[in-house]
């Protein structure tokens, strides 16, 4: 069994469904679990429908621009104005106008139930026309199978639940070739989570582990692991081969070709991850594997644009460590906000997150009795990996460093 996990640049138009059905169809004669994401930017469009996000009279115009999109794609890929295809979507576009509608309740639990219907509608579109095409497979809810607990975005995973939905549901004959949704799952309220933002690889991952995948692919428009992104690296080197821990390490720090959830199940079953491109289906790509060290071993960049440095000073003159970590660590559980770097000194504790006004106000609303916050917004992060004093001049030129850490193999740099 394998698994695959298709992103939004592998089917975000007409011609990139139909180069990622020829993919399947080359790998199909075993049992293959294809994982797929919303098309193309879809997920950032819904974000933009969820109930109070943006005043109701902006959604007809998100609403449309959202089916526009995919009916044109569709169109192209079904000729037959009569094809069910187009039953099941319009059935899909009215509910989510129904849900994009309903009155704000808490932003986690709309957010999932709304951004959903990114990957409900692809995973409708790609398993229609892998069957018109004689790709005969069985679309899968995978909301009945991945079980999280009720914080719904960026869920918890109970691997136990899963595994047994997974092998209860997956492991049928007929037909093996299935076709299913990445980031999102059910709730163990009964409603629909997400697994946070690029979470699909994390969902391939989920299963390639519950099923003991011999293998799982991501299909990527770049060659593999890039020791920098080609978007503000003219010169790239392809990362041959990574061990699991690097991986980790790498996807922490942000490179975005996986999501960092993405290895922990995949190393604890020992499956290799191949990270191949969909443009050239051929070329060997990346492995994720057991490896001693990564091969070509070469400096690694990393880029993480948006981010807030925000310094939280305790009012009291009280230690930051002793007496404060605590109830600030509490805050950021509760508001699920991820920590891309931290550093304290006596009296203050400075941390990096993405850039969000939404999550600052609410950190500010959480912390403000107790603490003064001072913050920079806009910044960014940068993470290098087997680095030189050269790299790093080269690297940060006239800006000015922010905050900076430094290990034997790793620097990170909060750049202005
Ligand atoms: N569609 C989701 C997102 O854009 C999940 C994914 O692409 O992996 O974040
Ligand atoms: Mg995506």
């Amino acid at each position: 069994m394998r698994v695959f996990k298709f992103g939004g640049a592998s089917v975000n138009s007409a011609p990139a469904v139909r180069n990622m059905a020829a993919i399947v169809g080359r790998y199909c004669d075993d049992a293959l679990v294809v994982v797929v994401s919303a098309m193309g930017k879809t997920t950032n469009l819904l974000e933009q429908l969820v109930p109070g996000v943006n005043t109701l009279d902006e959604h007809p115009a998100l609403l449309q621009q959202t089916k526009d999109y995919h009916m044109g794609i569709v169109r192209q890929l079904f000729t037959d104005a009569a094809h069910p295809v187009y039953a099941d979507l319009e059935r899909l576009f009215s509910q989510l106008q129904r849900q994009s509608s309903l009155p704000p309740t808490t932003y986690n639990y709309d957010y999932s139930q709304t951004v959903c219907f990114g990957e409900l509608i692809s995973t409708t579109i790609v398993s229609h026309y892998l069957n018109s095409i004689g790709l005969e497979n069985r679309w899968v809810d995978i909301r009945q199978i991945i079980r999280t607990d009720n914080q719904h975005r960026e869920g918890l995973v109970d691997f136990t639940a899963t595994c047994r939905n997974a092998r209860a549901m997956l492991l049928s004959d007929s037909p093996r070739l299935v076709v299913t949704q990445g980031f999102i799952a059910g709730s163990a309220d009964g409603h629909t989570s997400t697994l946070g933002r690029e979470g699909s690889d994390y969902s391939a991952s989920i299963l390639s582990y519950c099923l003991d995948a011999d293998s799982m692919t991501i299909w990527k428009d770049v060659p593999g692991f890039l020791n920098a992104d080609p978007k503000y690296f003219p010169d790239t080197v392809k990362i041959e081969q990574i061990p699991y821990n690097e991986a980790i390490e790498l996807a922490y720090y942000g490179a975005s070709v996986i999501h960092p959830k993405t290895v922990k199940p995949i190393q604890n079953k020992n499956i290799q991850l191949h990270i191949k491109s969909f443009l050239n289906p051929d070329a060997p790509g990346s492995v994720v594997g057991p490896f001693p060290t990564i091969r070509p071993l070469t400096p690694l960049y990393i880029f993480k644009k948006n981010q807030t440095l925000l310094s939280v000073l305790p009012k009291d003159f009280s230690f930051i460590a002793e007496d404060n970590l605590q109830t600030i660590f509490a805050v950021l559980a509760k508001l699920n906000i991820r920590v891309n770097l931290m550093q304290n000194t006596a009296l203050s504790f400075s941390l990096c997150i993405d850039d969000s006004p939404m999550l600052l106000d609410q950190l500010r609303d959480n912390l403000q009795n107790q603490f003064h916050l001072r913050y920079n917004q806009g910044l960014q992060l940068i993470t290098i990996r087997y680095y030189t004093q050269d790299i790093i001049d080269r690297i940060v030129g006239s800006s000015t460093i922010l905050l900076q850490q430094r290990t034997r193999t790793t620097t990170q740099l909060v750049i202005q």
